[in-house]
């Protein structure tokens, strides 16, 4: 008899191109590659340019060479979301005919006078020239629940914690709450593997995906890794950018900052060496389940992990 068939693992880094790829980025890719090699699956990488305003010129482009540098490279083309309106586009026009989307005109401000969670419409009137934003309806009682690999058991009241979503903006931009579903499944991703900056953007991705008759993968989210002065390293915050001349240490501290035996890295000389090894190594059980991880501190240029 035929075996049934288990869609087998396929994972992907979705960087969006607002800087440089610094530490906390590489960790997300880092992990999101060994988990799909241990896997025995495919990983993707995807350009998250949707959002014009705030990318910075050449950043995608110079975000996926020092990947290469790393030698974390995408197994099939990669994906750029500034080339998929039309596919954002048909998933929006499925949902406004079902009366699952709406246009809403509420501005911030009407919506901070209501304690800034949509449920129903309030604006005044229809701003005059102004294009509506697109919501998803959040029926009362949108309780999702769902089982992290990393940090457990999640639950989340979409109505009341976050309300209607936007799924496109009123500046015309595509929401990345869209698209991220709208590409995940079109790309067959099984398996989501991010920073634990995403966990709470995670049960309303999956209200989407029910919405739209999408499967849901698995997701895992990986500890934050904070800077010296305690605090999240990101893209905006000037968090210092991996270089991709010095690959070695950096992938040493990524593989120390995903819970992963220090030795076992030990005189791997080059980045081949060291991925293979590290492929083999690797153990997805150590991963912190604690929302963030030790504190990162500079030496030389270099990340430290603290023990
Ligand atoms: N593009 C998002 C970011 O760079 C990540 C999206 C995702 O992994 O779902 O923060």
């Amino acid at each position: 008899m035929p075996s049934p068939s288990v869609p087998s693992y396929r994972g992907r880094f979705a960087p969006s191109p607002t800087g440089e790829l610094h530490f906390g980025s590489l960790l997300a890719a880092f992990g999101s590659w060994l988990l799909a090699r241990h896997a025995r699956g495919t990983w993707l990488v995807r350009v998250e340019d949707l959002d014009p305003p705030r990318e910075i010129a050449g950043a995608a482009q110079r975000q996926l060479r020092t990947l290469s540098a790393f030698g974390l490279e995408s197994d099939e083309a990669v994906l750029r979301q500034s080339e998929r309106g039309d596919r954002y586009r048909a998933a929006l026009e499925r949902l406004l005919a079902q009366g699952l989307a709406f246009p809403c005109h509420c501005s911030r401000s009407d919506l901070a006078a209501v304690g800034g969670i949509h449920r129903r419409c309030v604006s005044a009137s229809e701003r005059l020239g102004r294009a509506p934003a697109i919501r998803l309806r959040v029926a009362d009682g949108s309780v999702v629940t769902f089982q992290d690999r990393i940090r457990g058991a999640q639950s989340q009241d979409v109505a009341r914690e976050v309300g209607d979503v936007v799924l496109r903006r009123a500046d015309g931009y595509w929401a990345y709450q869209l698209a991220v579903v709208v590409d995940d499944a079109e790309q067959g991703i099984t398996d989501i593997v991010r920073g634990a900056d995403l966990l709470d953007s995670t049960p309303r991705q999956i209200l989407l995906q029910r919405a739209l008759g999408l499967p849901t993968p698995r997701y895992a989210h990986l500890p934050l890794v904070l800077g010296r002065d305690g605090r999240k390293l990101s893209k905006s915050d000037a968090a210092l950018p991996v270089d991709p001349q010095r690959p070695l240490p950096a992938l040493r501290a990524a593989w120390r900052a995903l819970g992963q035996a220090p030795d076992a890295l030990a005189g791997a000389a080059s980045v081949p060496l060291l991925l293979t090894r590290a492929q083999t190594e690797f153990d997805p059980g150590r991963i912190a389940s604690t929302p963030t991880v030790a504190l990162a501190a500079m030496h030389n240029g270099d990340f430290i992990i603290a023990d």
